[in-house]
């Protein structure tokens, strides 16, 4: 008689995967993380800032500012990594490219959790081949000041709304596959946006107490969202 070995998924905790421009990281970004990876029960949050597109369709901080600032912010804490795969690009990643990147890494049997705050999710259904996005990863939504869930179903297209009910699932399932659950966490309601800071500053105020201390001294430092001139 062979012995059976069957390798129990469960063993996988998942892994937060969190994209955005983090154009400036502040804290409504980083306690979305720490609040998703305590309550998801994540192994780590794997910051992905966005590359720079060439031909810039709108005006956005170089990558390598935007990178850096997310590591600062991060340093301090063991559960949250840096992965700078999209800035490395000469072009745009979509997400699905991404995560086919991190899978063929980490394996098909590691579930990976794509952290989003609402707003992101209610557009999920206008990225490149999102419904491919299911069969690569968990979607895990916070929510959002501004985007109340009980909004959720009039704001989004019928398609996303059949993908939420047959999927829906809750914290404790996202061990036990690698993709396709959706769970939607509250997390502390926090009204801050990297536009309103960047207005802020253009607009010479100061936007502290909305991002960490080093991350503003970087963003004087470097001269970045320079009120504009009369
Ligand atoms: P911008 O104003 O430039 O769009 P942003 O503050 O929305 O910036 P992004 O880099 O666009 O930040 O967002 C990255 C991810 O973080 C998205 O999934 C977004 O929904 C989420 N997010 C950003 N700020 C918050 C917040 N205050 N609360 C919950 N989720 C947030
Ligand atoms: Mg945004």
């Amino acid at each position: 008689m062979t012995d059976t070995y069957v390798v129990d998924p469960r063993t996988l905790k998942p892994i937060g995967i969190f994209g955005g421009t983090f154009d400036p990281i502040h804290f409504g970004h980083l306690r979305l993380a720490e609040e998703m990876a305590e309550s998801l029960a994540l192994d780590h949050v794997r910051f992905i800032p966005a590359g720079t597109p060439p031909h810039r369709s709108r005006p956005r901080t170089d990558a390598p500012h935007r990178l850096a600032m997310v590591k600062i912010a991060t340093a301090n804490n063991p559960r949250f990594v840096v992965d700078q795969r999209e800035v490395e690009l000469p072009h745009l990643s979509y997400t699905v490219d991404t995560l086919h990147s991190l899978r063929s890494e980490l394996g098909d049997d590691q579930p990976l959790c794509l952290l989003l705050g609402a707003d992101a999710f209610l557009g999920l259904s206008s990225w490149h081949e999102w419904q491919a996005l299911f069969k690569l990863a968990h979607i895990t939504i916070a929510h959002r000041p501004g985007f109340p869930q009980s909004t959720w179903k009039d704001a989004m297209p019928d398609t996303l709304r059949d993908e939420i009910e047959t999927r829906m699932a809750n914290p404790e399932d996202l061990a036990t596959c690698a993709a396709g659950l959706i769970v939607t966490r509250p997390i502390t309601a926090l009204d801050i946006s990297a536009t309103h800071i960047r207005d802020t500053l253009r607009a010479g105020r100061n936007p502290r107490y909305l991002l960490p201390d080093a991350v503003l001294d970087y963003i004087h430092a470097h001269q970045l969202y320079l009120p504009e001139t009369a």
